[in-house]
């Protein structure tokens, strides 16, 4: 059998699994169970994709929202996959046509809603096909305790039941509570299955919070860093929805909007304008985003704190599903608290319980603003506070949010470093770290004297530091290696072999530490470079040749518009920035680019090098691309 990777490359043009994807494919391959459990965007789909594609028979995927098994039905035509999906969205007509297909063995992956399974239709084709693999998404609609139950989503089991042979199960979700986890166990049944799960920390979303007295011209602000960019802004009202989005219609912006009170078919088309890119921001409700997949969201902007930190996780989560840098930007006013209490006191929704269960489900509600509403006034690192509350542990900086950008700084600290490692040196290492701090402070003493550590040459050098920063000074010297402790019960400081890279070499050593009121002069430097990159934020994708990268992305979008299906479904953009990067212009080269597969490079491998070529014709000696790179072969 060939193997996953290959699979991956030739298909989806991707070099290498994410995490947790291998693991699970793997299992799967061994006719395993698994249990998936990853945050959005982290690539769930591949992982029943990629086994889909290995497995003799058919895989089936229950999934529970319409437009997004359009979509991925789309992308999967794309890469020359045979699929097809079968749910409400198709008239009688073109249902039976898709089911015939199905029995003449036409499709590898069937896309199906769960309503659907046990229908007699259904059936006749289920009963008699050689289905290998069922893979369920969104399996949390399982549990009543998740936030969409599904009724129909419990028939899976017994559709399984009535297949002739068990096939093996995959289960996928991004919800991780213990609740859920075990519901979806034991209402699928699965068998010894393979539980993977991956943090949910999204490491390419940069949070932000900013109390905004006059939000409108905050928005407009945050606005101008994204021109061109897809994004989300929520608002927690319908009324709200159509004030910001009149104001940015008649700003000139190209935006589009979405909430419950709208009907049905105006909110599928601004939906679709939305992930077609011909509107460029949504304006919305909560309503907005289950199964919204776009990939290149590249900002969510809530321009209210919404109810909860789940909410808000999930619906910031949406940017940057593609892995590339993306922000997610709370705008916070205390009339948002009063909002959302107010909904808390006039739920009326669930008209089963009773006045007590009612009661208690307020009381959890609050409670659960009350941490929403910490979020936004706590100056600790934003992203541990999140992590934190979703039970995970954190360090406490991330370095890509507002608080650990204003509270922490990118400091010099050779100069300590040199002095720290030349005082231990000096004493032939002997000596533990206390003895050590309090020679470089100029201690007084008895015993400091005793060791006669007051005639090092470095007693009483560092004295424009706290003793603190001194302390986080020494540590981060022993977790980088430049130091090490002896671990006999004297914990004696010792040099290392990396120890002559700062004493010798003179290498310079950076460290983030939390700003002093009075930071060192020899910080300032550092300080305005740090703000530098703060304000450009280093996100865009940025290409060496913008020129190029433009007329790629032109091409793209027109190609989408005449195939009718979104511009990532093409390309994504960082395929784009790769194609502008390297320039390939041979079959080889262009399969070596990140997303580019086969089929895609069939059909349209040939139009975007005739765009590079003629830029490299235009160009010439400028347009040099870096050395191609390793190409792979299968
Ligand atoms: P999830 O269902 O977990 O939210 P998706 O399956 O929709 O996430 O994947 C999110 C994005 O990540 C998609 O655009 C997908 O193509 C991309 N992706 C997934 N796996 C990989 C990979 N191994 N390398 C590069 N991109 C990947
Ligand atoms: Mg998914």
């Amino acid at each position: 059998m060939i193997e996953a990777s290959l699979v991956l490359k030739k298909y989806f043009g991707y070099d290498s699994f994410r995490e947790g994807q291998e693991e699970l494919i793997n299992a799967l391959l061994e006719r395993q169970d698994v249990f998936g459990i990853m945050p959005t965007g982290a690539g769930k789909s591949l992982c029943y994709q990629v086994p889909a594609l290995m497995f003799p028979g058919i895989t089936l995927v229950i999934s529970p929202l319409i437009s997004l098994m359009k979509d991925q039905v789309a992308a999967l035509n794309q890469a020359g996959i045979y699929a097809a999906y079968l749910n409400s969205s198709l008239t009688q007509g073109q249902y039976f046509k898709a089911l015939e297909f199905a029995k003449a063995g036409k499709y590898k992956i069937i896309y199906v809603a769960p309503e659907r399974l046990l229908t007699d239709s259904f059936l006749s084709f289920a009963l008699k096909a050689d289905i290998s693999f069922v893979s369920v998404d969104e399996v949390h609609c399982v549990s009543q305790w998740g936030q969409d139950f599904r009724p129909s989503y419990l028939k899976i089991v017994e559709f399984i039941q009535r297949l002739p042979k068990r096939p093996v199960i995959g289960a996928f979700t991004a919800t991780a509570t213990q609740a859920v986890r075990e519901d979806v166990m034991r209402i699928l049944q699965l068998q010894n299955p393979k539980v993977v799960t991956t943090g949910f920390d999204r490491k390419n979303l940069s949070f932000s919070v900013k109390t905004a007295k006059d939000k409108k011209k905050e928005l407009f602000s945050l606005l101008q860093e994204y021109k061109g960019e897809s994004g989300i802004i929520y608002c927690i009202t319908r009324k709200l929805v159509e004030e910001v989005y009149e104001l940015l219609l008649n700003k000139g912006f190209s935006v589009s909007k979405y909430h419950a009170g709208m009907d049905d078919q105006e909110r599928m088309k601004n939906q679709d304008d939305f992930i077609y890119d011909k509107a460029q921001i949504m304006v919305a409700t909560n309503a907005f985003g289950m199964g919204i997949d776009k990939p290149d969201v590249r900002f969510v902007i809530h321009y209210n704190m919404p109810k909860n930190m789940e909410s808000y996780y999930q619906e910031a989560g949406r940017a940057g599903r593609d892995g590339e840098n993306a922000d997610c930007v709370l705008l916070y006013s205390a009339q948002d608290v009063h909002t959302n209490q107010f909904f808390i006191d006039n739920n009326r929704d669930n008209e089963e319980l009773s006045e007590v269960e009612l009661e208690e489900v307020m009381a959890k509600d609050r409670e659960r603003l009350k941490k929403m509403t910490y979020y936004c006034y706590t100056s600790d690192c934003l992203r541990a506070y999140m992590l934190r509350y979703f039970g995970e542990q954190a360090p406490d900086y991330c370095g890509n949010c507002s608080n650990c950008l204003k509270n922490y700084e990118e400091v010099d600290v050779s100069k300590y470093a040199r002095i720290i490692l030349g005082c231990i040196e000096e004493s032939r290492e002997r000596y533990g770290m206390t003895v050590i701090l309090e020679t470089l402070r100029g201690s007084k003493s008895e015993k400091i004297e005793r060791y006669r550590m007051n005639e090092n040459s470095y007693y009483g050098t560092i004295w424009d530091i706290s003793m603190e920063r001194l302390r986080q000074i020494v540590r981060f010297l022993l977790t980088k290696g430049y130091l090490m402790q002896t671990d006999d019960g004297y914990a004696v400081l010792k040099l290392t072999e990396s120890s002559y890279h700062l004493t010798v070499k003179g290498e310079t050593l950076f460290m983030k530490l939390p700003k002093e009121k009075m930071a060192a002069p020899s910080q300032e430097g550092t300080m305005r470079k740090l703000e530098k990159a703060q304000s450009g934020r280093g996100r865009r994708l940025m290409s060496e040749h913008p020129e190029l990268y433009e007329k790629l992305r032109a091409l793209r979008n027109e190609t989408a518009r005449t195939m009718h299906v979104p511009a990532y479904v093409v390309f994504t953009d960082r395929t784009l920035l790769e194609m502008s990067g390297y320039m390939p212009v041979t079959r080889e080269e262009m399969l070596a680019i990140t997303g580019v597969a086969q089929a895609k490079y069939e059909k349209y491998g040939e139009q975007f090098i005739a765009v590079i070529q003629k830029y490299k014709q235009e160009h010439g000696e400028e347009a040099q691309a870096p050395i191609a790179r390793a190409k792979i072969r299968f």
